[in-house]
């Protein structure tokens, strides 16, 4: 069915391929990227995304899982898939079938896919895989140096697992001083001589996310690692791709050049659906949170907390409607919220407003909304719900 509820996002195409565009210029040369796209590309809609990033130039994609992987598979039948939280019991023939490349860290990743190699093929084909090295993040990957010597020892010549690529991820690479990366270099740096010693020789090493990209702080180190392994580096940015880039502490005395010029992707709309007047002492919504202390105009929209809009914007958050900002009165709804509108003459039903994005002079953004509800912009991209359509414009 279309969509017919006046509430959807749009995703714009020319602002995305601009970010990628300028994250592929601000990264070294001899780097890859993968473009991270997990989360439903953060709540923009990997389905519409992806082709869009495939035709400037990315060739890697960065899911979540496998089921998300074997639906990009479906759209983007040549591109590299990366899957980035694992594999679970029973995806492993899926790992396969679709080509995809997991990062693997757990005997048990080790043991599902020589299953299903052995089951599939016989021989049994290769299965390339990235191998994920903790080096202080403490959540996925693996530990120490002496259970990474027991999974190589796995990597017999019959093994079907072929060891393409050894990554890490950093937990804090926007922290320049002191330096809280330096620590997981070293860490990574000891794992990768270690896998040399073994007789392995991945052709991707990869670390660092947009923040890594874009404030360039650990990517020679990251180059001479590759370099020293005659692998290639691989960075994976992906809130920058959709135009928030990370600040950095300390501020860098000029912020780099791209991440100044990236553009948020994702616009939030929907249209006023009913307007009423209630006299001074009157109350709305849940709670009677809002009182009147003047004739008071109130413009109801039809999203809530089921859509995505968090409900610590009671009464703090603001839209924008006929290029002015406008408070919302009250609580937010499950599935509808109120706006007061008294100072703003002439509104009608149909008027549009924006929760996130442009209007006339004003602009609301993903950051804004985050630091009025105590989150970073991730959450509240990725949190716009599933029932809202996503419309790709320009
Ligand atoms: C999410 C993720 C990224 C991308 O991080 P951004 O901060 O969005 O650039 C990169 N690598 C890994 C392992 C991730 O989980």
């Amino acid at each position: 069915m279309i969509p017919t509820r006046p509430v959807w996002v749009e995703i714009s195409h020319s602002r995305l391929t601009a970010n990628w565009k300028l994250l592929r210029a601000a990264a070294p040369v001899e780097a890859e990227l993968v473009a991270v796209i997990k989360a439903n590309a953060y709540g923009h809609g990997a389905a519409a995304c992806a082709p869009a990033l495939a035709a400037a130039g990315a060739a890697w994609f960065g899911v979540t899982c496998v089921e998300e992987a074997v639906a990009l598979r479906q759209i983007c039948p040549d591109s590299r898939i990366l899957v980035m939280s694992g594999l679970w019991r029973g995806e492993a023939e899926a790992v396969i079938e679709h080509r995809l490349s997991p990062q693997v860290w757990e005997p048990l990743h080790f043991d599902l896919i020589e299953e299903a190699a052995r089951k599939l093929n016989s021989p049994p084909q290769s299965v390339r895989v990235q191998l994920e090295i903790d080096s202080g993040m403490s959540r996925q990957g693996v530990r120490s140096l002496v259970q990474l010597k027991e999974l190589l020892a796995r990597i017999t010549p019959d093994s079907p697992i072929q060891i393409e690529g050894v990554m890490t991820h950093f937990s804090a690479p926007e922290i320049l001083e002191p330096d809280e990366t330096a620590q997981q270099l070293e860490r990574f740096a000891a794992a990768l001589d270690l896998i040399a010693e073994c007789g392995i020789h991945p052709r991707w090493i990869h670390a660092g996310n947009s923040t890594t990209l874009l404030a360039q702080h650990h990517t020679p180190a990251l180059l001479q690692m590759a370099e020293r392994h005659n692998a290639r580096l691989m960075l994976r940015p992906g809130i920058a791709l959709y135009g928030y880039p990370v600040p950095v502490t300390p501020h860098e005395a000029s912020p780099s050049h791209a991440a100044q010029k990236l553009t948020p992707v994702l616009a939030w709309k929907t249209r006023i659906v009913s307007v009423r007047t209630i006299e001074p002492g009157e109350t709305a919504g849940y709670n009677m949170t809002f009182k009147a202390r003047r004739p008071t105009r109130l413009a109801l929209i039809p999203v809530g907390y089921a859509d995505g809009l968090n409900r610590l914007l009671s009464s703090r958050g603001h839209a924008l409607v006929r290029g002015h900002r406008v408070p919302i009165a009250g609580r937010v709804s499950m599935d509808q919220t109120i706006l007061d509108v008294t100072d703003i003459p002439g509104i009608e039903i149909g008027d549009e407003v924006v929760l996130i994005g442009e209007q006339g002079q004003e602009k609301i953004t993903a950051a804004d909304l985050a630091g009025l509800t105590g989150t970073i912009s991730y959450e509240v991209l990725c949190a716009i719900g599933a029932r809202v359509p996503r419309v790709m414009i320009d």
